[in-house]
C-alpha cells in the first residue's frame, strides 16, 4: 500500500504578533513534517476581514522566517494548492455552500442577532450550555428562497445530528469524545456573505491534503464542528493533535504580565532566534535522553509526536534564558558583535558606522563581557561599566572605604604610576600592584578595593584583569561618549575625594 504524504500546515489568522503559543504550534508543525519528509504549508486565515490585517501577515512571515522556519507552499511560495490566502478562496467555498445547500445538509438561518442573544441569555440563566434552537432548520426551501429573495438577511448553518456522541482519536489525548446535544448546528457561512472559519478550515485541510492537523487544545471544540462539516461534505478526517496550552508558572494562561510574549519581542530582548527555537521544542516535548541543548538538525532527528506531553507547558523564563547564554557564548566572536552592535549603537555607546579598530575591539568586548549576561539586551548595561564611568552611584560606605588613610595612599601612588609607564595592560597593573603594596603596606581589601572603586565606580562587577585592558584600549577608539582610561579615572577619583 502506497504510504500517505505527510502534508501539515500552520495556519495563523493575520489578527496580531505571533506569540510562543503559535509559534511552538508553527515549529511542532515543522519538525514532523522535516523529520516525516513531508510538506509544510503556511496558510493566512484571513476571512475575518474586520480582524485581519495585511501588515500583520508580513509581520507574521517575519517572525516565522526570523525563528528559522521554512514552508514548500504559501502565499509567498506558491505551491499547487493554492492560493494560500483565505481571502481569495471565497469562490471555492461559495461552490461547496452551494453543494451543501443542494443536498439538504445545510440551510438558511434567519434568526436575528437579538434573537439568538435572548436564547443564549436563557440557556445561560437556566444553567445549561447555550445551544441553537433549531428554529429555522425545518424551514421548507423554497419559502427560505422567498424570504431571501425579499431580501432578508440569513446564515447559513450546518444541520448536525443534535444528539449522540462523536468521538475521535488525538495523537496526544487519545481519545476524545463529544456530545452532540451541546454542540448546535454551526454557522457555515454568516450573514454578511463571509464564510466562518470553522468551516473555510475544513474545505481547505481537504483541499491541501492536510494529513495531520497540529494545534493547540483551544481549537478542540472547534474540531468537533469541523468534523461534523467534514462528514457533511464527504471528506475523509486527518489525524488530529492537540497541543496543551502554554501556560505561565503561576498556571495561568501565558500573559503579558508573565513577560514578553510576542516572537517579535523576544527578538527586541536580546534572545536569539535560535535559542528561542530550541525553547520552544522543548515546551510540552523532551527527546528520551532528556538532553536540552538541540540543533534544528538534532530537534527534526529526535522529534516524535509520540512524546508530546498532554499537560500543560509552563513558560520558563529562566530555562530560555539559560539556553540563550549557551547560545551566545558559541557564537563565532565576529557574529556575536555584529548581533550585540544595534543593540549598543541604540544606546549611543557605539557609532553608526563603525571602523576596523573598532569592530575589533567590540568583539574583545563582547567576548568578555556575555559571560555575564542572559541576553543582547542585558549586555547594554554591562557596557555601561566602560562608558558610563561615574562615582555618583557610591553609597556611604563605599565613599568611606575611598577615603582611608590607605585608600588614600594607594590611590596617589597608583595616579603617580600610570604617569610614569607608557602603557597599562593586566601583566603591568600586576606589577604595579605588587610595587604599591610594598610603598604603602596596604594589602588585601584595603589595597584591592579602592582599585576598583576608582577604576569602576562600583563595588563588584568584571574582574579587573578583565576590565582594564578593554578600558584602555577602548580610550584609545573614537565612540560617541568617549570611554575613559584608568588614569583619567582614577585622577576623577581624587578629585571626587577632595
Ligand atoms: N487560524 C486559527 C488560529 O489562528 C488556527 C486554525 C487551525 O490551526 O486550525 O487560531
Amino acid at each position: 500500500m502506497e504510504t500517505e504524504k505527510i502534508r501539515v500546515r500552520f495556519a495563523p489568522s493575520p489578527t496580531g504578533l505571533l506569540h510562543v503559543g503559535n509559534a511552538r504550534t508553527a515549529l511542532f508543525n515543522w519538525l514532523y513534517a522535516r523529520q516525516q519528509g513531508g510538506v509544510y504549508i503556511l496558510r493566512i486565515e484571513d476571512t475575518d476581514r474586520e480582524r485581519s490585517a495585511e501588515e500583520y501577515e508580513g509581520k507574521l512571515i517575519e517572525d516565522l522566517r526570523w525563528l528559522g522556519l521554512d514552508w514548500d507552499e504559501g502565499p509567498d511560495v506558491q505551491g499547487e494548492f493554492g492560493p494560500y490566502r483565505q481571502s481569495q478562496r471565497l469562490e471555492i467555498y461559495a461552490s461547496c455552500t452551494q453543494q451543501l445547500l443542494e443536498e439538504g445538509k445545510a440551510y438558511h438561518c434567519f434568526c436575528s442577532p437579538e434573537e439568538l442573544e435572548k436564547e443564549r441569555k436563557k440557556a445561560l440563566k437556566a444553567g445549561t450550555t447555550p445551544v441553537y434552537s433549531g428554529k429555522c432548520r425545518s424551514l421548507p426551501r423554497d419559502k427560505a428562497q422567498t424570504r431571501l429573495a425579499a431580501g432578508e438577511e440569513a446564515s447559513i448553518r450546518l444541520k448536525t445530528p443534535g444528539r449522540g456522541n462523536l468521538s475521535f482519536t488525538d495523537l496526544v489525548r487519545s481519545k476524545v469524545s463529544f456530545d452532540l446535544a451541546l454542540v448546535g448546528d454551526p454557522v457555515l457561512v454568516r450573514s454578511n456573505g463571509l464564510p466562518a472559519y470553522n468551516y473555510v478550515v475544513v474545505i481547505d485541510d481537504h483541499r491541501m491534503q492536510i494529513s495531520h492537523v497540529i494545534r493547540g487544545e483551544d481549537h478542540l471544540a472547534n474540531t468537533v464542528r469541523q468534523i461534523l462539516t467534514f462528514q457533511a461534505l464527504g471528506y475523509p478526517l486527518p489525524q488530529y493533535a492537540h497541543l496543551s496550552m502554554v501556560m505561565g508558572e503561576d498556571n495561568a494562561r501565558l500573559s503579558k504580565r508573565h513577560g514578553a510574549t510576542a516572537v517579535d519581542q523576544f527578538g527586541k530582548d536580546g534572545i536569539l532566534p535560535q535559542a528561542l527555537f530550541n525553547y520552544l521544542a522543548l515546551l510540552g516535548w523532551s527527546p528520551p535522553d532528556g538532553q536540552e541543548v538541540l540543533t534544528p538538525a538534532e530537534l527534526v532527528k529526535l522529534f516524535d509526536l509520540n512524546r508530546v506531553s498532554r499537560s500543560a507547558a509552563i513558560f520558563d523564563y529562566g530555562k530560555l534564558h539559560w539556553l540563550n547564554r549557551q547560545y551566545m557564548k558559541a557564537l563565532p566572536p565576529r557574529e556575536m558583535a555584529e548581533t550585540a552592535a544595534p543593540f549598543l549603537k541604540n544606546a549611543d555607546y557605539l557609532p553608526k558606522a563603525m571602523n576596523q579598530a573598532q569592530w575589533a575591539w567590540l568583539e574583545q568586548a563582547v567576548s568578555t563581557l556575555i559571560e555575564r549576561v542572559d541576553t543582547f539586551a542585558d549586555l547594554t548595561e554591562s557596557f555601561a561599566l566602560l562608558f558610563d564611568f561615574s562615582l555618583d552611584g557610591l553609597d556611604k560606605d563605599e565613599k568611606d572605604s575611598l577615603q582611608t588613610e590607605c585608600a588614600t595612599k594607594v590611590l596617589d601612588v597608583f595616579a603617580q604610576k600610570l604617569k610614569e609607564i607608557e602603557r597599562l595592560d593586566y601583566e603591568t597593573f600586576a606589577t604595579l600592584t605588587q610595587e604599591i603594596k610594598t610603598e604603602t603596606g596596604c594589602k588585601g581589601r584595603e589595597l584591592y578595593h579602592p582599585l576598583r572603586l576608582a577604576l569602576t565606580g562600583r563595588s563588584s562587577g568584571l574582574d579587573l584583569d578583565k576590565l582594564i585592558p578593554l578600558v584602555e584600549s577602548g580610550a584609545k577608539l573614537d565612540f560617541p561618549r568617549p570611554l575613559k582610561n584608568c588614569a583619567q579615572r582614577v585622577a576623577e577619583t581624587q578629585a571626587y575625594l577632595s
